[in-house]
């Protein structure tokens, strides 16, 4: 056994376990860290060592093992492609029955290379496995070079503030709630899509003293872009300008908005994981983590492995955002500081967790746009819980301000044949609600943006004007 043979073995291994995440990360460079492509690669190392020794174990053949263990490692890290054109062939197939095809197919392979023992040809096939994978490694490492170097000089964005602070000694704020629910359809579009008659929301919400917008647009259907304008108080970002996501994240440190409340003597409670105030991201009290993280899901969903990530983030996020809403029961009525608490709830968003009842629903209807009744479950579920929460805070806590937005409607629904059939215009079309101490506030078609700008002019006399927004 030649010393070259041995390196190339091992080198077209790692090289072919590597692959998968870097590949991913080099399309994903705004969005996943470079420590998060690790632990995948680790995982496939793992499988490829177990599968190596037990070949190694029948061939007793460096240079065929390894064959045998790239051959394996391919198929296993695009299991899910393979299974889909066997799928496209032979419509009944499940999950097992195509695992089981290809054991069979790999076995044979194994038992022909033992029968035959040469290993001349293999050598070449190695190496040639060797050459393809560290090329496309490189070659997306290339490609993706000018968004990493972009990424490492993103620099914080937090506008420098030049709203002037009216608090004097005797001046008293009050505490202040603000509650957005990602994906929460407007009175409008929930009727359009869902023939679902909300009016029962509005006029509780209206019985309580909310001023209610039914004509609110917002600038995008992007999360990030919509909540990160929200949270500058202005159009700082669009969905065209060609940031990274990592970019547009670094406005998302010390935000306008909280900056403003902190020169107002507010205390900041922030809930939320995308933004961070003083050096830390926000988080929700005694929360769980996720199992796999949104990177080596990614990675994971292609293998053979994807049935055992099936829901497990899912009802993590279900279980934090219960815990949340929770949370958000707490009200600050007798806290000497005043308050101001920034929630962004993942509900009515997909995945769709919760009936209707608030009960776990079907695994396989996680994502299902086309049956309405899971969104909409998720959705009078938010409902009758955020009613619960601002009863709550309006009754203990009268004198506050309660902020009840959505950054956008439901955008991915489907016909009965799977064509998405909302409009963008219906898409943007939001919950915008607002009780401000009990008293009247004209926010009648504002976007969210212009809505938080009213709302501080009065409550901090600032001269903040709306301002204009390109839809
Ligand atoms: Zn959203």
């Amino acid at each position: 056994m030649k010393k070259s043979d041995i390196v190339i073995s091992i080198l077209s291994i790692i090289l072919m376990c590597a692959f998968p995440a870097i590949f991913l990360y080099t399309r994903n460079v705004g969005e996943a860290e470079l420590y998060e492509i690790f632990m995948p690669i680790l995982v496939l190392l793992f499988i490829a060592a177990v599968v190596f020794i037990i070949i190694y174990l029948i061939l007793r053949n460096v240079v065929n093992t390894t064959f045998c263990t790239l051959i394996f490692i391919l198929i296993f890290s695009n299991f899910a492609i393979v299974e889909d054109i066997f799928k496209s062939i032979f419509n009944n197939l499940k999950y097992w029955h195509v695992l089981e095809i290809l054991l069979f197919i790999f076995i044979n392979l194994v038992i022909f290379i033992y029968k035959k023992r040469s290993s001349n040809k293999l050598i070449q096939a190695n190496k040639v496995f060797c050459i393809i994978f560290g090329g496309l490694i490189i070659f997306n490492l290339i490609l993706a070079i000018p968004n990493i170097v972009k990424k490492l000089g993103a620099e914080s964005n937090n506008a420098s503030i030049e709203y002037i602070t009216q608090k004097d000694e005797e001046t008293t704020f009050p505490n202040f709630y603000y509650i957005l629910l990602d994906e929460y359809s407007s009175f409008s579009s929930i009727k359009k899509y869902y023939s679902y008659d909300n009016s029962q929301f509005y006029d509780f919400l209206k019985d309580l003293n909310f001023n209610v917008s039914l004509d609110s647009h917002n600038d995008s259907i992007d999360t990030i872009t919509i909540t990160t304008n929200i949270l500058n108080l202005d159009y700082v970002i669009s969905d065209g300008d060609g940031l990274l996501h990592a970019e547009k994240m670094k406005y998302r440190e010390n935000p306008p908005m909280f900056d403003l409340m902190f020169k107002n003597g507010y205390e900041i409670n922030n809930y939320s994981n995308l933004v961070s105030w003083d050096g830390k991201y926000g988080s929700i009290p005694d929360s769980y983590d996720s199992v796999f993280g949104d990177f080596m899901k990614m990675v994971l969903d292609n293998t053979a492995l994807y049935p055992l990530l099936v829901a497990k983030d899912e009802m993590v996020d279900r279980q934090n955002t219960l815990i949340l809403l929770d949370c958000l029961k707490q009200t600050y009525e007798s806290s000497v500081t005043p308050v101001f608490t920034y929630a962004h709830l993942a509900i009515p968003h997909a995945p769709f967790v919760f009936d209707e009842e608030g009960n776990m629903t079907n695994f396989s209807e996680l994502n299902d746009w086309k049956n309405k009744s899971c969104y909409l479950g998720q959705y009078i579920f938010t409902t009758n819980r955020i009613e619960e929460i601002v009863r709550n805070i309006v009754t203990k806590d009268p004198d506050s301000i309660i902020v009840l937005q959505s950054d956008h409607s439901a955008r991915w629904t489907q016909d009965e044949n799977g064509n998405e059939i909302v409009l963008n215009e219906d898409a943007r079309s939001v919950l915008n609600a607002v009780y401000y101490r009990g008293e009247e506030l004209d926010i009648d078609g504002l976007t969210n943006v212009n809505t938080m700008r009213c709302i501080f002019s009065r409550l901090f006399s600032l001269n903040l004007p709306e301002v204009e927004v390109n839809f």
